[in-house]
């Protein structure tokens, strides 16, 4: 990729280095020149299609891997290990020539000159660009909940959280401090999953590894503001996920709004004072500030509002992918819309550089699912039909194991899941990495 510096653009105060494709277009581009940012479910499929169709490609992302999302929790509750969940994006760009990797942050758009700034002062043209940025933690103004309460988007979320549990779970059974209470703020599928699992760790592993630690000196609180946990599913395998939430000992506080978090508290609307060693943080999402400051059409959640082809109706040659898409007909943000959508994008845009119309999207729904604990999960189907139970919990660990990026992450984690559902129980010890 051939570099050279450029004048500067007049609303640019500071020098900034154009990074060119090499190719320098005449009219319409033989092999359009793309800008994916983003590495994520939507970015990496978007690059696949792209580069196979020959464009040529600048993916940019702050972190030198794709994070594989869907596993993060059992990061956080030491089942595997990080590296697990990463997949580094120049081993993806290697199998492409014509895939190059920017490990930096977009700062801004400057759509209507068609080029991206990036936070490391460079900037990089395009003929195409393909917003796929994901979506953030949402504080949602709460008072003292960025200060106190952990997040968990990033891997290093997670290795925060795993090591903030360890230091406790040590402290408490050395007598430090009277104990170590969870609080797990959100009853979607990520807060019920790591509950569902640091229930199970409590219950069955801790009095194995921490025999010094008494049961009533910990304990799993989920807080939903809503009446019930997983919103997007059918009220049957609501039910069926708080039954076994509550099995495993989860203490559910359902219909009850965070209004504060302290350092060693979660207030709720009602005046309870939780008690909280460690409050962890998962009621929704947002689009990235970065995002939201380029001025973008933005709807719910932030979300950037597109068209049906998915790109953006005053500049149709920004497409928006994943997460932080808003489609008239909106999406779940999980991975397999961000997929598709990735996909399709790929596809639009080597469509458009050869003059043919782009296509509208349409979402091939395969249907949803989340775990709970060991067998137990549940699925919802596109036919309306749920299961709940072992079987799906089998299906969940194989459609998991399956969209892991890489053979050797598929190895390792396949092998820490039969330590961690399947092996003694001593063998699930939540250890620091
Ligand atoms: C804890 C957790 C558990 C989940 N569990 C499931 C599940 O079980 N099943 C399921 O289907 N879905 C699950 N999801 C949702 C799923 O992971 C997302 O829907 C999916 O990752 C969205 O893909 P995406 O490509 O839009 O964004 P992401 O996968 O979030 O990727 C976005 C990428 O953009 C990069 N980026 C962000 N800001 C910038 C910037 N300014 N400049 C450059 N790059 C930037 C990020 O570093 C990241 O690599 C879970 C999500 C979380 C957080």
């Amino acid at each position: 990729m051939a570099r050279v510096l450029a004048p500067l653009k007049s609303a640019v105060k500071t020098p900034v280095e154009r990074v060119r494709t090499r190719h320098k277009p005449v009219g319409r581009p033989a092999r359009p020149r793309v800008v994916v940012v983003g590495a994520g479910f939507a970015g990496l499929n978007a690059v696949r299609e792209l580069a196979r169709g020959g464009a040529l490609v600048a993916l940019v992302d702050p972190r030198p891997y794709s994070t594989f999302q869907p596993l993060i929790y059992q990061v956080a509750t030491a089942g595997i290990n990080a590296g697990d969940v990463a997949y580094p994006l120049r081993a993806f760009a290697g199998k492409y020539p014509s895939v190059r990797v920017r490990v930096a942050r977009l700062s801004n758009l400057h759509l209507d000159d068609k080029w991206v700034e990036l936070a490391d002062g460079t900037a990089i043209d395009y003929d195409y660009l393909v917003l796929a940025t994901g979506v953030t933690t949402n504080w949602f103004g709460i008072e003292g909940a960025r200060e106190h309460a952990m997040p968990m988007y990033s891997i290093r979320d997670a290795v925060t959280l795993r090591e903030r549990m360890m230091r406790c779970l040590e402290e408490t059974a050395e007598a430090k401090r009277p104990g170590t209470h969870v609080v797990v703020v959100g009853g979607g599928p990520t807060g019920v999953e790591t509950a569902g699992v640091l229930a199970e760790l409590r219950r069955h592993t801790i009095p194995l590894t921490h025999s010094e630690i008494k049961p009533e000196q910990t304990s799993v609180t989920l807080v939903e503001r809503l009446d019930y946990v997983l919103a997007p599913y059918k009220p049957r395998l609501r039910d069926a996920a708080a039954d076994a939430l509550r099995k495993r000992g989860v203490n559910l506080r359902l219909g009850s709004t965070v209004t504060a978090v302290e350092p060693d508290a979660v207030i709720l609307d009602d005046g309870t004072r939780l008690h909280s060693d460690v409050t962890i943080w998962a009621p929704g999402v947002i689009a990235p500030k970065e995002v939201a400051d380029c001025g973008l059409p933005q709807g719910k959640g932030g979300r950037v509002v597109v068209t049906e082809a998915l790109n953006l109706e005053e500049h149709p040659e920004v497409f928006v992918a994943g997460d932080l898409a808003l489609p008239p007909q909106p999406l779940p943000q999980v991975a397999q819309p961000a997929i598709q959508m990735g996909k399709h994008v790929g596809r639009q845009i080597l469509a458009a550089a050869q003059g043919r119309p782009v296509q509208p999207f349409s979402y091939r729904d395969p249907g949803i699912m989340a775990i709970v604990g060991r067998a137990e999960a549940v699925i919802q189907l596109p036919n309306g039909a749920t299961m709940h139970g072992l079987l799906p919990w089998l299906v969940w660990i194989f459609v998991h194991i399956a969209y892991l990026l890489s053979g050797r992450n598929r190895i390792t984690v396949l092998n820490d899941f039969f330590w961690r559902y399947l092996g003694p129980r001593h063998s699930a010890a939540p250890v620091a990495e």
